[in-house]
């Protein structure tokens, strides 16, 4: 047994406590059977942690996620609390994570196998077979640019401004990081940018351009991203690793998704510029849907997003490709015997939270064996 990988591990709001629960499960089950230890240090992050410290997520938390190998999380939010004038929002927890860390680069992988494709609201034809890479940049752009504020003009007229700025080392290191992916896949990046209006776009793709120069063994293409967002619909067999700026990956990732069907299947890492004791990035893993208010309690979420987080964990922090792969085909196995939450089996006897965990544990532990 190797020394134990420390991972953090964040439940937040709502379902994000019915489904990190059976991430680390499987993570247990998968260590147990390959000979590796985890030490999981948990803590509160979200309106959890505003109830109990006053805080969307307290420093000395913030610096064990800094001193982890990874950070596996759930969610946050609650709606019915979104009041505008809420001097402290849990979001705050992610955006600090984000910024703190460094996670540069936020992953989206959408994968549709014969057994989802009939969950998709798309043509089955037209999205069995999608396997996509959506790598959204995460740490500049739009959401961190200043001046970003509000305010009324001499005649009354209200106004606001966001400014979307972005540096050469930014898009450079994305872009390389896309090139770098599709080496490992199927070798295509499709760039998005707006460069027919945006300044900022058009820097982007200047850069992309040159980057690309550097992979002659990767087809490098570049797309606006209103082109994208119909081209993601109408031929998304046709991608490999998407690359875009934080605003338009936002939009682009929650289009994405929709190619599977169901938001309960989704994982989702953001990696960082550092590398981690392990010698590989520090990450931070999160199933890409909410907090669910509408399903927190019933049991009934569905598990496999956060599980599929649990193996991109596996893969991209701690190097640990086999075991990633054996997690994933532990989950496509019990997606394949229609041993699944409510949200997958339509028409049967669906599975609770803790009983596809289970299944998926059991799985995993078969499969390693084999
Ligand atoms: P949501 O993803 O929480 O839910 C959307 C719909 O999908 C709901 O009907 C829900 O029941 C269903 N759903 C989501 N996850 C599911 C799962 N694992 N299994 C089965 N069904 C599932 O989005 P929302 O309702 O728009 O947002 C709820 C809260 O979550 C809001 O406060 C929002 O701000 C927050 N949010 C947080 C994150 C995050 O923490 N990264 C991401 C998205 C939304």
């Amino acid at each position: 047994m190797t020394a134990p990988y420390r991972i953090a591990v964040i439940p937040g709001d709502g379902i994000g406590q019915e489904v990190v629960p059976e991430a680390v499960k499987a993570l247990n089950a998968i260590g147990d059977a390959c000979g590796h230890a985890f030490e999981f240090q948990e803590m509160l992050a979200g309106w959890v942690a505003i109830d109990a410290y006053g805080t969307p997520i307290r420093d000395e938390d913030l610096e064990v996620c800094k001193r982890s190998h990874a950070i596996l999380f759930g969610a946050n939010g609650d709606p019915r609390r979104d009041e505008i004038s809420v001097p402290v929002r849990p979001e705050r927890a992610l955006l600090r994570i984000r910024k703190e860390l460094q996670l540069f680069a936020n992953l989206r992988p959408v994968r549709v196998t014969p057994e989802l494709a009939p969950v998709s609201p798309l043509k089955q034809d037209l999205v069995e077979g999608v396997d996509l890479v959506v790598v959204r940049e995460l740490t500049g752009g739009i959401y961190y640019g200043e001046p970003s504020r509000r305010w009324q003009d001499e005649d009354g007229e209200r106004r606001a401004v966001d400014t979307l700025l972005y540096s050469e080392t930014e898009i450079r290191r994305i872009i390389s990081y896309a090139c770098e992916l599709a080496r490992t896949r199927g070798s295509h990046v499709a760039s998005v940018d707006k460069a027919n209006v945006l300044s900022s776009s058009r820097l982007w793709r200047e850069i992309a351009m040159e980057v690309a120069a550097e992979y002659p063994d990767v087809t490098v293409e570049h797309v606006l991203v209103d082109a994208m967002a119909m081209l993601l619909i109408r031929e998304p067999k046709r991608f490999d690793v998407i690359v875009t700026e934080n605003m338009f990956g936002d939009i682009l990732t929650d289009e994405a998704a929709q190619l599977t069907g169901s938001i309960g299947l989704l994982p989702s890492a953001s990696l960082g510029a550092e590398s981690n004791e392990a010698g590989h990035r520090l990450g931070f893993y999160e199933p890409i849907h909410g907090s669910a208010p509408d399903i927190a309690g019933k049991g009934i979420a569905n598990p496999t997003a956060a599980i599929l987080s649990a193996a991109l964990l596996l893969r991209n922090s701690l190097g640990l490709e086999k075991e990633a792969a054996i997690v994933e085909s532990a989950v496509a196995r019990a997606l394949r015997e229609r041993k699944a939450t409510a949200d997958i089996v339509r028409d049967g006897p669906a599975l609770t939270t803790t009983q596809m965990g289970d299944v998926i544990a059991a799985h995993i532990k078969e499969a390693a064996a084999a």
